[in-house]
């Protein structure tokens, strides 16, 4: 099967590994497990909406500057596209249509009705204003206002983007309809239509993943030493929730680097020292400076890498020591680091299955906001549970059964799912 040829933004580098070619060969493997056919295959690997529009923006010293923006609609077979928004420099169109195919399986498999979007600008929000961030938003939203809706396509927060956001997503889109219109959005603030329990959702469901994995072994989360890759929305959820459980987060990074300490990180000292030093635990004075290359390859139970793609390489792969690898970003392990470790005996749980927790609760918050009737959080949390348990167990029945990595077990549930879903409604005309 040969990737469609979507056209990178910016010329690849020699050690560039394409998202989407990855993507794709996921899909390949899910296909050939699955017996799919050519036609299906060739669906199910072309997005089916690719939308770049352009975003004009004035910046706080009068300047104006034009940014590009994406949203890749993947597939809308099992209900509206979904999935979140990106403002990372690394985004390219690439990236956004790998992204957008994986949140298609993601909610087969957590058995929720949508397809599979994403979105993304290439920016580093860092260095942009509180108003200029606010002028792209809305100007993104307006050019996107055709594309997305309740029951068409609903964002989301992601790497880069937040509940603020996401209101500003979601007033553009109201003015603009002339009354208010929160399902247009998930991951809003609580006062316009959000959920309890969604700002620690994909931590949470990252935990449940942990907990039912050391389960399977006859371990509990007390004591397990566990490694973490990334301390932004997601990063940060997995360690507090890890910590309290009795987790012991012995290592912890952000984007410049992380901290180390043997006998566990004080998680809330160190949330509280990255809030004052722009989300960097840099230089956190209760443990040791080390190197993200360093920290992936520490000796621990648990390593879950929640920052970018591409992060357990062919280069790094041989001395990963933890037994269980937990995604919590999309995609940091590749396809050949994943074959490497499948065959010396470490568990990867996959991102479509371990970072589900945000989508899942973003689906409750649309289903709330639809019903007009909305829940405590322990009964967001409790929905949820049941929910990414039940994907967990899917996904380890059928590895046990077919001899097959979780990771292609995941995706054949998922993509089998939407073949399913494909065959039944047919092709139009
Ligand atoms: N950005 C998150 C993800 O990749 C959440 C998407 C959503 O809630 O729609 O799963």
């Amino acid at each position: 099967m040969t990737a469609p040829s979507l056209q990178p933004l910016e010329v690849p580098s020699p050690a560039y590994i394409c998202p989407f070619d990855q993507a794709c060969s996921y899909l390949e493997a899910a296909a050939k497990q699955l017996k799919l056919d050519g036609g299906t295959i060739s669906i199910l690997s072309n997005p089916r909406k690719v939308i770049t529009v352009s975003i004009p923006v004035k910046r706080d010293n009068g300047e104006i500057e034009v940014l590009a923006g994406h949203r890749v609609q993947h597939c809308d077979i099992l209900g509206p596209y979904k999935g979140g928004t990106r403002y990372h420099p690394a985004v390219t169109l690439r990236e956004v249509s790998a992204l957008a195919m994986l949140m298609t399986w993601k909610c087969a498999l957590l058995g929720i009705p949508y397809g599979g979007a994403k979105g993304g600008i290439a920016i580093d929000p860092k260095r942009y204003s509180v108003g200029e961030l606010e002028r792209i938003t809305r100007r993104y939203t307006s050019e996107l206002i055709k594309n997305i809706g309740p029951s068409v396509d609903i964002p989301a927060p992601d790497m880069g983007t937040s509940p603020r956001e996401m209101a500003w997503m979601m007033d553009t889109y109201s003015v603009n309809m002339g009354h208010a219109v929160p399902g247009v959005v998930t991951g809003k603030p609580l006062s316009i239509g959000g959920s309890r329990g969604r700002d620690m959702a994909t931590g949470r469901g990252v935990m449940i993943c942990v907990r039912e994995a050391l389960a399977d072994r006859g371990k509990s989360l007390q004591g397990t030493r566990v490694v973490i890759q990334g301390f932004g929305n997601v990063g940060s959820a997995i360690a507090i929730l890890l910590a309290e459980a009795g987790a012991k987060v012995i290592a912890v990074s952000s984007g410049a680097g992380g901290v180390y300490a043997e006998s566990g990180l004080d998680i809330s000292a160190l949330k509280a020292y990255a809030a004052d030093n722009r989300r960097s635990v840099v230089g956190f004075p209760q443990g040791t400076p080390i190197s993200n290359a360093q920290l992936l390859t520490l000796p621990c139970d648990v390593l879950i890498p929640a920052a970018l793609e591409n992060q357990i390489t062919e280069d790094n792969v041989n001395q990963i020591q933890a037994q269980l690898v937990v995604e919590a970003a999309n995609a940091p392990v590749t396809l050949s680091a994943d074959q490497s470790l499948t065959k010396r005996g470490v568990t990867v749980l996959p991102d479509i299955l371990a970072n589900a927790g945000g989508v899942v609760v973003s689906y409750l918050e649309w289903v709330q906001g639809l019903s007009y009737v909305f829940w405590d959080e322990k009964r967001v949390n409790q929905e949820m549970e049941h929910l990414m348990v039940q994907a967990y167990r899917q996904v380890m029945t059928q590895s046990q059964q077919q001899q097959i990595s979780p990771r292609l077990a995941a995706y054949s549930i998922g993509v089998g799912r939407v073949a399913i879903a494909l065959q039944d409604r047919g092709l139009y005309p």
